[in-house]
Order: structure tokens, then sequence, then C-alpha cells
């Protein structure tokens, strides 16, 4: 089946088209046909797309919302000048995946959409008021423009974590404010987790009840997992994404009594608090320069930048912090997984993560680790490290889409 995979954001389309099925997925054999990214749909849109890899057109368009940005998709795809294989009309296209960020205590699983779906996303609104109108839109849009015909599910960023039990999800506040607006940490990036944690049971050929890992996703946003029996267990993102690690431009954990202090102070709304813990915190905040980690990896080293060296290391610590916790919690655990973009390309910062854990039994290999970068998958720790350490590069699309395929087709899916 060709599999479209939407990721609407607030301001932008991603999308990815899939062929795979259920003997592909077996046979890990399924194929990315094409891709892209429309930035700033409501206006001019900077758009960028692939085919096999290839990149191919780099325009600006205007486009009124995410509808039309769907629309423009479609018609490329189906355009001749994309030279999609197997391509030709709408027909081509089977089912849509659509990433849908919070699925609140409902969706455990993946869910064919219907109206009554539908509904209960938009009840979940209130928990992410700033990702599910967008998802909500994509859905919408491509329900408009594909027609009814063609399937639509939508896979959730919430559902991996809907695991952990109540000692890992609750926060210890009175507990009628659970009970009354699910206040309780939902978790993210579950997704990626999730497929990480497939591919380390490939690589390594253990069962899923026989997975006990650590996995961190150190991207823009960032998340650690605790993965005990091959389920989530316990995980850093919280009632919304703003819990945890140091991110690019998130703060992570902070005492809440912070936030009353600098409302009286600084004299700005709870609202505008919000924003900057958001936006204008984590990696960014500290340094006063970037979010980008790259970029403070140079000014550290180049221009031995102060603030670029002190917001690495709170961003290592934390890291290290929830590593160890999860350790701690899950009574120990084979494996620590990075990924992210972070995670998959910065042995640097891995390095300066599993430094100091060998008292866990956790030996990183130095030449092994500097060389898995660029998209490798594959073991940093040296033969004799009893905690072991993989970099695998993480593929949400590719879940989204075998996602999809099994819940149109009805198969029951375990990981
Ligand atoms: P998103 O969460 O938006 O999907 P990514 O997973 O692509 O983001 O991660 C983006 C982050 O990865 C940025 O901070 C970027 O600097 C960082 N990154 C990418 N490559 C490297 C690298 N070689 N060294 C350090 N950081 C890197």
């Amino acid at each position: 089946m060709n599999i479209l995979v939407l990721n609407c954001g607030s301001s932008s389309v991603k999308f990815q088209l899939i062929e795979t099925d259920i003997d592909l997925i077996e046979k890990n054999a399924d194929k990315r046909l094409a891709g892209g990214v429309l930035e700033r749909v409501i206006g001019q849109a900077i758009i960028s797309v692939q085919v096999e890899g290839q990149s191919k057109i780099k325009s600006a368009e205007p486009l009124r919302d995410h509808r039309a940005g769907i629309d423009w998709i479609l018609k490329w795809i189906t355009s001749p000048e994309s030279k999609i294989k197997n391509i030709k009309s709408l027909n081509d296209i089977h089912a849509v995946g659509h990433r849908v960020v919070h699925g609140g205590e409902r969706f455990t699983m993946s869910a064919l959409i219907n109206d009554d779906v539908i509904r209960e996303i938009e009840d979940s609104i209130e928990l992410a008021p700033l990702h599910n109108p967008a998802n909500l839109k994509g859905i919408q849009g491509a329900r408009e423009l594909l027609g009814p015909k063609i399937p639509q599910v939508a896979v959730f960023d919430t559902s991996f974590h809907s695991t952990m039990p109540e000692t890992s999800y609750l926060y210890a506040i009175p507990y009628q404010l659970y009970r009354r607006h699910k206040i309780r940490r939902y978790g993210f990036h579950g997704t990626s987790h999730r497929y990480v944690s497939y591919r380390y049971r490939n690589l390594v050929g253990k069962k899923l009840e026989e997975t006990n890992i650590v996995t961190v996703h150190l991207g823009n946003g960032c998340s650690a997992c605790a993965i005990k029996n091959g389920e989530s267990f316990d995980t850093s993102m919280g009632f919304t994404p703003l819990e945890g690690l140091v991110m690019g431009t998130r703060g992570g954990d902070i005492d809440p009594s912070v936030i009353e202090f600098i409302r009286n102070k600084e004299g700005m709304t709870v609202r505008e608090i919000d924003t900057m813990l958001n936006k204008q915190s984590g990696l960014l905040g500290l340094s006063g320069l970037t979010n980008d980690m790259r970029d403070l990896v140079d000014e550290e080293k180049e221009n031995n930048d102060r603030r670029a060296h002190l917001a690495i290391e709170i961003f290592v610590q934390r890291v290290k912090k929830y590593i160890g916790a999860y350790l701690a919690e899950m009574g120990g655990a084979d494996a620590i997984i990075f990924t992210g973009g972070i995670g998959e390309n910065s042995s640097i910062i891995r390095e300066r993560i599993c430094r100091g854990l060998d008292w866990f039994g956790l030996n990183i290999d130095k030449e092994k680790n500097d060389t898995m970068v660029c998209g490798k998958e594959g073991e940093i720790s040296n033969p004799k490290s009893k905690l072991k350490a993989f970099v695998i590069p993480t593929n949400e699309e590719l879940l989204i889409a075998r996602d999809t395929v099994r819940t149109v087709k009805n198969v029951p899916r375990r990981w």
C-alpha cells in the first residue's frame, strides 16, 4: 500500500509517501518514495521536496492554510513532474496516517479515523492547545480532499506511554485534580521511543517482553523513556512536553513556585511565562545564543564561550540524572539508546553523557562512538560493557505508515 504520512504543525506540514504492507513490515522492506516540508503554510510557504532521497524542488508558493498545503502535496505527488514510481493519480494513495500529538487517556493505540475519533481528538485540545488543532486541520483537510473512501489513521505521541503505572503518571497533588481534570503525566515522543525500541530488539534478537532499556530522544525536543519488559514504564515529559530534560527552547524541570515569583517580579502574565518556558528557555535561554546544539558545541570549542559551555553541561547533567533515575526505578537495564538529531549525530554529547557511568557498567568505545553518525545504526559500547549503548536513528514516519497499514487491515500489533 502507498501510505501518505502527514505531520501538521501550527505553521508547517511535513509529509512522506511510504510503500509498506504487512509482508513488507515483516521483511523490513518498506520503501520511502517521497517526502517534503511546507514551512509557513499560512502565507508564502517555503516548500522543499525529495523523491527517493534526491532533493527535487525548493520553491515559495502562496498558501492559505493547512488544507491548501495538503492540496499542493496531493497535486505534486500525482503530477508527472514529481516522477514518483507507480503514482499516477489519487487512486494510488491507499491510506493516510496522521501524527497526532495528544490522545489523552482514551487512545492507547492508533485509531481508524471516523467522526467519533475526531470528536475525541477535539476533546483533547485543552490538553494540547498548541498541537492538536493543527493535527485536526490536517485530518479535516485530507478527508475533504481525498473523500471518505480513503482510510485515515491517527497515530498518537502519547499512546506508547499508556502502559505507565499510576506510580509513574500521577503527580503528587490532590488526587481529585486527576479525577476531575485528568491532570497527570502523559509523556510524548512515544512513536520515537517505540520505534527505536523495536529496532533495538531486531538488532540484538530480543523478545519484546525481555526488552529493558532506557531510550533517550535528544532533538529540539528531548525526552527519556524507561522501557521495562518492552513497555513504557516512565518517561520524562509530563502533562505537556515541557517537563523533564533541557531542550532547545524548553527548560524542562523547574520548581512551579518560580512562575508566581516571575509574575510578581517581571509583571508577566502566566501565559507569557508559559511562552517563555516553552520558547525562550532551555539551551537558548541558558546560552543566550542559540537553541542549536551544533552551534553551541562550535562556540564552546572555538570561542571558549562560557555560557555555551554552561548550557551544554546542564543539558548533559539532566540527561545523566534521568538515566540514573530510570536505572534505579527499573532495577537496571540492558542498554541505553540514543536517538534524535543530537543523539544520532553528536558523538561529543553522547560521550559527555556516558562519562562517569562506568559505575553502572557502561564503557563507551571511543572509535565506534566517533563513527556512529549521519544515520548509522549500531552499538557504541565496548564488548566488555555490562550496560550497552546504541545509536539508533529514529523513524517516526515509518512507524506511522506501518501502524496505518495494520490499523486499516485490522492486524493487531504488539510493538
Ligand atoms: P526535531 O526535534 O525538531 O525533529 P532534530 O531531531 O532534527 O529536531 O534535532 C535537532 C537538533 O540536533 C539541533 O539542536 C541540532 O543542532 C542537533 N544536531 C544535529 N546534528 C548535530 C551534530 N552533528 N552535532 C550536534 N548537534 C547536532
